[in-house]
């Protein structure tokens, strides 16, 4: 494949833009090369700027559950966009949306909308902390939930891949409210409570993780950790920016049989628009101006253009559950034709996989959290994003993010995304 107009753009990109991206893993930094400048895309397709065509298995990271330029979502937005954009009043799509996402989440009564899951996530913190009166948060190694500064604390994926796991321009004073605890390791936040005992406001999970690769959380894990909260007055917060109407109509609560105190969303709820959002019970939900005292606000927030592309999404999750199934029979698919022609070749690999969130781990040893996650072979993941990019698959170029996959994606295309594997499996030893 020929990349020579996406790396004249990328040139002239970074003379204006630093590093000549907008979000850092884009830039290809983790597998070397220049990244691929889109066109335009379709359904499951991808069409770069040189007229490459690709697979796609990132789906924007995520929100395009149902594949690109899905014609509900853009005819939503066309037909809001020709009323005005954003009006920095109430409208009634906001509603719409809120009254929809509250039926299809467990446990929420009240759902306030932002731009981004950063946003939805720095958000359900300071109103964690509002609620209890208590400072202390923990998170876990590799989890991440956006950029802003509690959170940039072995931040997994972004972070990770470019060696600054704790940011500087993080203060001391933020840092140190951070606590940090291992993923699947029940212990490691028992530890923490004890040692600060009252001091705790929540405990934020990816209750899947997909920012170290997927990594599945052990039922008795993150049952313990819902018991381990109502013991001692903690509040759970479950960041379900990515398994959010991904792995079911009420996400990673109604599959894994565990309620949150706060919910985050971003990703599929704004259909591909900047959306973010956070969720819980009347009685936290109070605590948020102007009903409460949690100041929390935003210019474009509840934008209506995001909301009806939100609602339309939504909608046809909600319509259409069958979804959910046929997408993670579709990963199962990929996942067992990939895993089959990598043990043919004896490639060592781990594949961790739940619902249609799914990763390939070079390494021998299972990858259950942040530490087994960055044992794999980043040499063999090179060859192995660059071969599988050359044969028309975009896979995430960094190997601490999860695929996603998306319903546009027909069997053949999951057939010819193994057949590309085999294509390249001999360079990956
Ligand atoms: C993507 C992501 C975020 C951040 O969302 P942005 O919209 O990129 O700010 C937070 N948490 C999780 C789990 C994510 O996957």
């Amino acid at each position: 494949m020929i990349y020579k107009r996406s790396s004249a753009l990328f040139a002239e990109a970074q003379r204006f833009i630093p590093g000549g991206v907008n979000s850092p893993v884009r830039a290809f930094k983790a597998v070397g090369g220049d990244p691929i400048f889109v066109k335009e895309a379709k359904g499951a397709y991808l069409y770069d700027e040189d007229g490459n065509k690709f697979i796609d298995y990132i789906a924007s990271w995520g929100p395009l559950i149902l594949g690109h330029a899905y014609e509900p979502v853009i005819n939503a937005v066309i037909e809001k966009a020709k009323k005005g954009t954003s009006f920095g009043m109430p409208t009634e799509v906001e509603t719409q949306l809120a009254q929809l996402a509250v039926s299809m989440v467990p446990n929420i009564d009240k759902i306030r909308f932002v731009n981004s899951g950063t946003e939805a996530c720095m958000s359900a913190v300071r109103l964690a902390r509002g609620f209890s009166g208590k400072d202390k948060i923990i998170k876990f190694a590799g989890c991440y939930h956006g950029h802003s500064d509690s959170f940039l604390i072995q931040a997994g994926s972004g972070a990770v891949t470019f060696g600054s796991p704790n940011s500087p321009g993080v203060t001391k004073g933020t840092a140190k409210d951070t606590l940090l605890a291992m993923y699947n390791n029940l212990e490691s936040v028992q530890s923490l409570v004890v040692a600060n005992k009252g001091e705790i406001a929540a405990i934020i999970i990816e209750p899947v993780a997909g920012n170290m690769g997927c990594i599945i959380p052990q039922e008795s894990f993150i049952k313990g950790l819902r018991e381990l909260c109502t013991q001692e007055g903690i509040l759970l917060i479950f960041d379900e920016v990515m398994t959010g109407f991904r792995l079911a109509r009420g996400g990673a609560q109604e599959v894994l049989g565990v309620d949150a105190d706060i919910v985050t969303f971003g990703k599929v709820i704004g259909g591909g628009l900047p959306v973010g959002a956070f969720a819980a019970k009347d009685e936290i939900m109070s605590y948020l101006a102007p009903d409460g005292p949690v100041y929390q606000a935003g210019t474009l927030s509840g934008n209506p253009l995001a909301m009806s592309a939100g609602l339309a999404m939504l909608t046809e999750l909600n319509n259409n559950p069958d979804i959910f199934r046929s997408l993670a029979d579709k990963t199962e698919y990929l996942g067992k034709g990939m895993a089959k022609v990598l043990q043919e070749h004896n490639v060592p690999f781990q594949k961790n996989r739940f619902g249609s969130m799914i990763s390939f781990h070079f390494t021998d040893e299972p990858v259950v959290d942040f530490e087994s996650s960055v044992k794999g072979n980043n040499d063999t993941f090179k060859k192995y994003f660059h071969g599988m990019l050359n044969q028309g698959v975009y896979l995430p170029p960094s190997a601490f993010e999860s695929y996603f996959l998306n319903d546009a994606l027909s069997y053949e295309d999951l057939d010819n995304t193994i057949k590309a594997l085999s294509n390249i499996v001999e360079d990956l030893k």
